[in-house]
This record gives C-alpha cells, sequence and structure tokens, in this order.
C-alpha cells in the first residue's frame, strides 16, 4: 500500500543531549569529522544504513540507546565540547574579519547546491560547486547569503535494467525529514514571496533555511496551498520541463530570490547585501527586481541598471552554447508584460538578452547574455575557460580583440575538509601536528612512504567493499530473494592498480573513449603481472537518450565474464559514492574533447587524496599539470574529423597506460611500496592540494570580485545616486556621439628609414570627437609584433595624452620605445573613458586608425 500523506516525527532528545539537535542540524556536520565521529558512535550501523545523515539517524535510534547515552558522562561531554566549538566556529572572527572595506555581505544565486548526500538538490559540478563555494566561504567567515530553490523531487536515482539502460527515479524529499526551517514572522506566520504571473495570476513561495555552518542558505518552495494546483509543481524538480516551466524556476529564483533576500534582512536583523554573485545565467533575473526596487527610488532604467551593474558578479561556466538557457523572446515577453517587475518596461528587459548581434538569433531570450549586461564584473572558472568565454562571448563587444573582452577567470577549487578522506587527514593531522593535510609538506620524510602507501591501500580497499556492497545492492532490488553470483566476491581486486571515471554523461565528456578498441582495452585490464581496473560511474540527463546509449555500450562491455571482475559500472553516482570513489582511485581519467570542459572539479577531489589524474589537457588541467603530477592525454585538436580525433586520442590512452602508468605503479622496492609512484603522489599532495583548494578560489572572488564590486557600488550610490545618474547621462551622450568618433590621422616621427632598437617613435594621433571632451576618451597607441597578415601579437597599450595648444580636433601624443628587434607594429585605437567603468570595452565602442 501507499501512503498519501508522509512526514516525519523527530525524537524527542533526552535533556542532556539537546546539544544533538543543534549538531545534527547546521550543516557543518557533513565536513566537519568530529562531528561525524560523534554521530557515528551513537550507531554505526545506522550510521551507515541512513547514508551518514544525523537527522535519520536520531529518528531511527533506539530510545533506550539515547537514554544510556545521556547517562554516560563521557559522551555527554563530548557533545557539549563540539556545539561550543560550533559556537566559536560561527561566532570568533575569521580571515575575512581582518578586510578592510570588504562588502558587508554577499548574495549568492545558484540553481542548485550540492551540500550533503542528505540534501539532494543537485545534477552535477555546478551544484557541488555551489555547496563547496559556501562551505569554503563559511571556513573563511566570508559573510555570504546562498539563494536557490527547494526541489521536492532532488536530482533523479539512477538505476539500470538487466539491459543497460538508464531508469529514473525520483525520491520525494520530506522537509520534515531534513535540516530546514521556514522563515517566519514574528507572529508566527510564515513569511511568502509572491510573483505576479500573466493572466492576473500570482505564483507565492515559502522560504526555507539551510545552516552551512556561517552561512545561511534560503531555499524557495512552491509546493504550498496558496498556489493553484499547477503551479505548486514549479519547483518539483531540477531542471525538469521545458521551455515555460524552467522560466517559471528562473524567475522565481531571481526576482523571488531578491525578495527573499529582503524578508530575510528585514525579519534576522542580517545586513544587506552590497554584491550579487550569479552562478550561471539561470538566477539573471535577479538584476530585474533590482532595477526596479531602484526605479520605485526615484531612478530611471537606464541609472538603476548602472547601480546593478555595478555590484553584481556573473560567472559562466559552460563554453558549450547548448549549455546556456535560451527562451523564446514571446515567451519572456508574456512574463515581463505583467506586474511582476513595476516600473520596468518591457521593451528594456527585452533589450538585455536578446541576440541582437553578429552570429545571434534575435527570437532568442539568453540568459548568458543578459547575465553579461547586468553584471559589471564576470569570469569563466579556469584560465583555459576564461579564453574560450572571451572568444564565445566576443559578438557582445564588437570590434575589441578578444583579450579585451571584459570576461576575467577564476579556477574552481573543491572543499578540501569535506572532499578529503578521513584516513588522509588523520594521517597529516598525526605526523603534522594536527596540520590539515592542504598545508602540510607532504615531501617530508616525517611521513614515510610505507606510512603513505598504506594509507592509499586502505582507501582503495574502502572502494573495492563499496562497489562490492553497490553491485550486490542492485542485484537484489532487480532479483529480490536470489543470492548474489559468486563472482561479486571477487570484483575488483584493493592491489590492482584502480584507475576512475565518473561524471554526467554530456557527448562532450566521452564515456566510451576508453572502448574505442575494446581488444585494447581488455588486454590492459587482464595484464598477466600488470593488471588495470576501472571503476566507472555517471548519470545521463533523463531526456538525452545518446548518452544513456553509451551507459548502455559500458555495462554490456563490463558484463562480459572475462574482464567484469576487471571494469564496473556503479550506478547513481552521488556525494555519497563520490566521497569513497575519489580516494580509491590511483588514477582520474578525464577525456573530454578540448576545450569543452569548463574545469572540471572531479580530477581536482582525486588529486586531493593522492591520485595522479590522466587527462586531456582542458580545464584546470591545462593550468596545473606539471610532469610530475600525472599525465596529459595530447588532444588531437587539428586530427581531420571527430572519428580520426577520437581514434588519435584512445590510443595515446591506451599508450600512457601501458607504457607508463601500470609499469611505474607495479615498480616496487623489496618492501612492495612503489617508491616512483609515492614520489609522485607526494608532490601532487603538496603542490596540487593548497592550490585546488575551494579557499584559494573564495579568497579570489573576494579579493578580485567582491571587493571591488562593492567598491564600485558604494561609489556609485553615493550622495543620493548622483553618480549613477551621471554615469547613464555620460553613456548616452558618448553612445550617440561615437558613430563619428574616429582617428582622423596618424603621424609618426623619431626613428630613421633604418630603425634600431633603442630609437624612440613620437607618436601625433588627430582624433575627431564630434563634441565629446579629450577627457571622455582613451586614446592609446596599440603596438607589438606584426604578422604578415598585419595582425599583431603581444600587444602593449600605451596612452596617448592630450597634446599641448587647444587644435581641433585635439591631438593626442606620446612616445613608443623599440625595445626588441623584429618585426613591428602598431596602430592608435579611441575607447571611452570614465573612472566608473570597470573596461575598456564596457560600452563595446572602440574606434580605431585605418
Ligand atoms: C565533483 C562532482 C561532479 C563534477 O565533476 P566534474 O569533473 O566537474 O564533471 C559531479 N557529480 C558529483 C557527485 C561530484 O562529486
Amino acid at each position: 500500500m501507499k501512503a498519501i500523506r508522509r512526514f516525519t516525527v523527530r525524537t524527542v532528545l533526552p535533556e542532556r543531549l539537546t546539544g544533538l539537535e543543534e549538531l545534527s542540524t547546521n550543516l557543518r556536520r557533513s565536513w566537519h569529522q568530529p562531528t561525524r565521529q560523534l554521530f557515528r558512535s551513537i550507531d554505526a550501523r545506522l550510521w551507515d544504513a541512513t547514508g551518514n545523515d544525523p537527522i535519520a539517524l536520531l529518528g531511527a535510534v533506539d530510545p533506550a540507546r539515547l537514554d544510556e547515552l545521556a547517562a554516560d558522562d563521557s559522551f555527554v561531554a563530548t557533545v557539549d565540547g563540539l556545539v561550543a566549538e560550533l559556537h566559536d566556529y560561527l561566532e570568533k572572527p575569521r580571515w575575512y574579519q581582518s578586510l578592510p572595506d570588504a562588502p558587508a555581505s554577499i548574495a549568492y544565486f545558484s540553481p542548485e547546491f550540492g551540500i550533503a548526500a542528505a540534501l539532494p538538490q543537485y545534477s552535477g559540478g555546478l551544484g557541488i560547486l555551489a555547496g563547496d563555494h559556501l562551505k569554503a566561504a563559511s571556513d573563511l567567515g566570508v559573510p555570504i547569503i546562498g539563494v536557490g530553490l527547494f526541489y521536492r523531487a532532488g536530482y533523479f536515482r539512477q538505476a539500470i535494467s538487466r539491459e543497460g539502460w538508464q531508469l529514473e527515479s525520483y525520491p520525494v524529499l520530506d522537509p520534515d525529514g531534513l535540516p530546514l526551517t521556514v522563515l517566519r514572522h514574528p507572529d508566527g506566520t510564515a513569511a511568502h514571496v509572491v510573483l505576479a504571473l500573466p493572466d492576473g495570476k500570482a505564483l507565492s513561495a515559502r522560504i526555507w533555511q539551510v545552516r552551512v555552518g556561517r552561512i545561511p542558505l534560503l531555499l524557495l518552495d512552491t509546493d504550498i496551498p496558496e498556489n493553484e494546483e499547477s503551479l505548486r509543481s514549479v519547483t518539483d524538480r531540477l531542471y525538469g520541463g521545458g521551455g515555460e516551466h524552467r522560466l517559471l524556476q528562473e524567475l522565481l529564483l531571481g526576482v523571488g530570490g531578491v525578495r527573499a533576500i529582503k524578508a530575510f534582512v528585514e525579519l534576522t536583523g542580517a545586513p544587506a547585501p552590497e554584491v550579487f554573485h550569479t552562478n550561471e545565467g539561470h538566477a539573471g533575473f535577479l538584476g530585474l527586481e533590482r532595477i526596479s526596487d531602484l526605479i520605485g527610488d526615484g531612478l530611471s532604467f537606464d541609472a538603476a541598471l548602472q547601480v546593478v551593474r555595478a555590484g553584481t558578479v556573473f560567472t559562466t561556466h559552460t563554453p558549450v552554447p547548448a549549455g546556456i538557457d535560451r527562451f523564446e523572446v514571446d515567451l519572456v515577453t508574456r512574463y515581463v508584460s505583467t506586474d511582476l517587475l513595476p516600473g520596468v518596461d518591457p521593451a528594456d528587459v527585452l533589450a538585455l538578452g536578446t541576440e541582437d548581434y553578429e552570429g545571434g538569433d534575435a527570437t532568442k531570450f539568453n540568459m548568458a547574455v543578459m547575465g553579461l549586461r547586468l553584471a559589471q564584473r564576470a569570469n569563466g572558472v579556469s584560465k583555459l575557460h576564461g579564453e574560450v568565454s572571451r572568444g564565445m562571448f566576443g559578438p557582445l563587444w564588437p570590434g575589441f580583440d578578444a583579450d579585451d573582452v571584459p570576461i576575467t577567470s577564476v579556477t574552481n577549487g573543491v572543499h578540501a575538509p569535506t572532499w578529503t578522506d578521513p584516513m588522509l587527514t588523520a594521517l597529516a593531522a598525526e605526523k603534522f601536528d594536527g596540520s590539515d593535510p592542504t598545508s602540510c609538506d607532504w615531501m617530508s620524510p616525517v611521513v614515510s612512504d610505507k606510512d603513505l602507501w598504506s594509507v592509499k591501500r586502505r582507501m582503495r580497499e574502502q572502494l573495492v567493499s563499496d562497489a562490492r556492497r553497490r553491485v550486490s545492492l542492485a542485484w537484489q532490488e532487480q532479483n529480490p530473494g536470489v543470492g548474489d553470483p559468486s563472482w561479486f566476491s571477487e570484483l575488483l581486486d584493493p592491489d590492482v592498480l584502480t584507475i576512475g571515471f565518473a561524471r554526467r554523461v554530456p557527448t562532450y565528456k566521452r564515456l566510451t573513449l576508453m572502448l574505442h578498441d575494446p581488444e585494447r582495452l581488455r588486454a590492459l585490464l587482464l595484464h598477466p603481472e600488470r593488471p588495470v581496473q576501472l571503476v566507472i560511474a555517471g548519470k545521463s540527463h533523463p531526456a538525452d537518450d545518446e548518452g544513456k546509449r553509451l551507459i548502455q555500450r559500458l555495462v554490456e562491455f563490463a558484463s562480459d565474464p572475462e574482464v567484469r571482475r576487471r571494469i564496473v559500472f556503479l550506478p547513481n553516482y552521488d556525494i555519497g559514492m563520490a566521497k569513497i570513489l575519489y580516494p580509491g582511485t590511483d588514477v582520474w581519467l578525464n577525456n573530454p574533447l578540448r576545450p569543452l570542459e569548463a574545469c572540471g572539479t572531479s580530477g581536482m577531489k582525486a588529486a586531493l587524496n593522492g591520485s595522479l589524474n590522466l587527462s586531456i589537457l582542458d580545464g584546470w588541467w591545462a593550468e596545473y599539470y606539471d610532469e610530475e603530477n600525472g599525465w596529459a592525454i595530447p588532444s588531437a585538436d587539428s586530427a581531420g574529423d571527430g572519428a580520426e580525433r577520437d581514434k588519435l586520442e584512445a590510443d595515446s590512452l591506451y599508450d600512457l597506460i601501458e607504457h607508463q602508468i601500470a609499469p611505474r605503479f607495479y615498480d616496487r622496492g623489496t618492501d612492495g611500496v612503489p617508491t616512483r609512484w609515492v614520489a609522485s603522489i607526494r608532490h601532487t599532495l603538496a603542490t596540487l592540494s593548497p592550490e585546488l583548494s575551494a579557499e584559494r578560489m573564495v579568497t579570489q572572488y573576494v579579493e578580485r570580485l567582491y571587493v571591488p564590486a562593492a567598491g564600485a557600488e558604494r561609489r556609485i550610490t553615493a550622495d543620493g545616486y548622483r553618480p549613477a545618474r551621471d554615469l547613464a547621462a555620460w553613456k548616452k551622450r558618448v553612445t550617440d556621439a561615437w558613430p563619428k568618433v574616429h582617428v582622423a590621422h596618424v603621424e609618426s616621427g623619431g626613428v630613421d628609414s633604418v630603425p634600431q632598437v633603442g630609437d624612440e617613435l613620437h607618436l601625433r594621433a588627430t582624433v575627431e570627437l564630434d563634441g565629446l571632451s579629450p577627457d571622455d576618451v582613451l586614446v592609446e597607441v596599440v603596438y607589438g609584433r606584426a604578422h604578415e597578415s598585419d595582425r599583431l601579437d603581444g600587444v602593449t597599450h600605451l596612452e596617448l595624452a592630450p597634446a599641448e595648444g587647444d587644435a581641433r580636433p585635439p591631438v593626442f601624443a606620446g612616445t613608443v620605445p623599440l625595445a626588441r628587434a623584429g618585426s613591428f607594429g602598431y596602430t592608435v585605437r579611441v575607447v571611452p573613458r570614465n573612472a566608473l567603468i570597470a573596461s575598456p570595452a564596457e560600452l563595446g565602442l572602440i574606434a580605431v586608425a585605418e
């Protein structure tokens, strides 16, 4: 029989154990080892059975056991000690509190958050990254307020049918059983946000609060009686449904999210955000809600836009155009031609998101385009991805070189306390005086090769038993009552070189590249002296049959009796599996089509656990590969076609495993330890761990983006918004004049007919400004190495200053030193200049000498 309703009754804890309540509801317990140990000590079997969920554990544990613990003074003292420690963590100043002029708070919007296995509000890398961002912000004391949606079904659970086909199910989450509390008014009623919809309808949402260490996370939920039936399902599932459903989710996230923050600030007294960070374009509507508020304060749309831009940071996460949200312009028009955004003219909204540039489709409203136009600061998520994004979004800044496109990069990182295996953390603490594993000197002989290798073996062994358990559970589900096949007990071997590969399964990630030459793979797996084993996992998007076929091919290959002990596909990749999988591997494989992997973070999590990466030079690996921390699969970018490229790259993959990786792994000393391999592990832990940590990432966001954005926001809002009004008026004036602005004439002198190194080139440029003042523009000579096509490389910009006298049109002059022999070229360019703009390309206006 099926229940029609379900809820969770929380345990009443014995008086002396009430501290467990606070310890279980703050999600810091998902990464704080001593707290996890405490819950495990209550009932180890239940701890495993609940997937390490303290709330479920407290709900299920025998009350007699709780009474017993309440009588145990040493247990009670541990609880009290951990509560006190948590309070210290929540209240004492941390890194951020020492910064001058840092923003009072920062709002961080994301459509998904992967924080703990018990709260599956993520589908993959984007969500895990957002979770890690909040966790590291908490550790650093960065006052972020997270904003997202509460999906009733979370992301799907994956099973694999006998035919190898992916099956999805959507376990429904019960908020009562989760560490969530409703945001309420002082009179006890729930706070709501309400969005006006077409045809006089309205969408309401309540606001769940989650505590992630010091960080409050607000999740909007439409499954409430105030909504008509069809609207209750707006937040039913992550990325469910198509155009309109998704648009409703994104309007709720952006517009509703800002309203939720206002309610939160008002009801809790938390400081209002000075900076708004949107993690990918999905939350882009947040800028429109803020514009609407500012219009309410008496600003024009254009002036309000300047304020919003100053304080907004936009992070783009995908170089795959299909990964960007686009809506039909007509659909968006219908939703913004309502009372949704008071004071905002729909035409102004459409102008922000329409692809009205070369190569764009003017019938599409593009969330990334709007994200870039609403944010003065934008970034990609690795150096290479920053570069690719500058190229991809270049058409929004016509006339500018890709290098000038105002998109920088902050390379992703991962939250080390979450992702480092407790065994490795314990080794670091034991040998390095309590240090955490990202900050100790792993090259030091304080840790012997043998110690390190034995931890690696234990982590591998833990993966092997976890894999057997999962395979057995999957079998039980499909064959109830039938015992496990006997070969399950021989699945994987804790002493065999273990390669891991797990990720979502979009085509560009090439799940099945390893099957390119099945005979060759088989030979690697079955090598008599140097065998290899593969542990694979991944989910395909429910609507992506092609991805499902890739999984099916792998599952088929892995079910062959000859190889099945050496290769396994584990169903239902999630945070819980990932935490065991990464540490258990010796090598982490990643073979995307370069440059489509924006960053990739699973390899980072593996590296934190001493795995060596084997990857295409894409995303983070292009930046950090140093020949000692793993291997680079050469990418055959210039191959004739996709098939040839796959072949070349697969061959390199097999060669590397056969000739370099396996020999090094199996090269053992008399003590059985692979000294050379362990040296690479040490090097990886010592050099990569600090770089890959989310603390490094969040620190960079603070220093490079949040602090400058808050500064810009403060400057532009000073004096009753006067600078914002001035800037809007100035932009209009400059934009109107620009068609006539041009470099009329450039004179050069100072070099002979045979220029030599050491000579100086004197330049005078006459610039027609059509009524603009010389102060409104920046005139620069741009020089560098010239190619035959006249293209300039390795360019330097040098400002030309207004020359003496009052020539009309004005003359700008300067001197370029000829410091380098070889071909030299230069040009002169004019761009708008204003202390309140963040990049010369900001207005998209440029005039170059012809
Ligand atoms: C880290 C992680 C991802 C993202 O990995 P990528 O390498 O960025 O694809 C996806 N799912 C889970 C469960 C993860 O832990």
